[in-house]
This record gives C-alpha cells, structure tokens and sequence, in this order.
C-alpha cells in the first residue's frame, strides 16, 4: 500500500497516509481535503542510511569478533606451547 506525503494547503500541516484506491485523504488537522502531494518522500531515505549505518556497525562488531577470535586462538596457542 502506498504511503503519500501532504501538505494540507489550508493549515499548512504535513502528513503522511496511506491511501487505499481511491480514497480520499483528509487533512487530520482540520479535516479538510485541499492537500498537496509531496513528491519527496523523506522518511524511505532516512529509513535508508538507518538501515545503511547499522550494516555498517555489524560488519565492524564481526570484525571485532574476528580479533577476538584469533587473539584467543593465538593464546591457547601460546599457552599450549609453554606448558608442554
Ligand atoms: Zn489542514
């Protein structure tokens, strides 16, 4: 279902709805339905470069856990090579 951005052009209020068929979106303000549509639509792109920077986190957590691994794997080794 698509989602739309307005901008009631009688209180100058913006929304988002979304709009089923031929439904008719009424501005939740002050109800009327002199809205325009916004082409642009802010929140996927947020959305987006949210979703973007949590890649990103996670690739550098997993890169975390590697050294971790392989600083623990190091150490066994070691440990191992001492005590025998
Ligand atoms: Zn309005």
């Amino acid at each position: 279902m698509p989602i739309f951005d307005y901008k009631c052009r009688s209180c100058s209020h913006q929304f988002e709805k979304m709009v089923r068929g031929s439904e008719i979106a009424l501005c939740p303000s002050c109800n009327l339905s002199d809205l325009e549509k916004l082409l642009s639509v802010p929140g996927i792109s947020t959305q987006k470069s949210r979703q973007h920077s949590f890649g990103i986190a996670q690739q550098a957590a997993k890169a975390v856990k590697k050294e971790q691994n392989h600083a623990q794997r190091e150490y066994e080794r070691n440990y191992i090579k001492d005590h025998s």
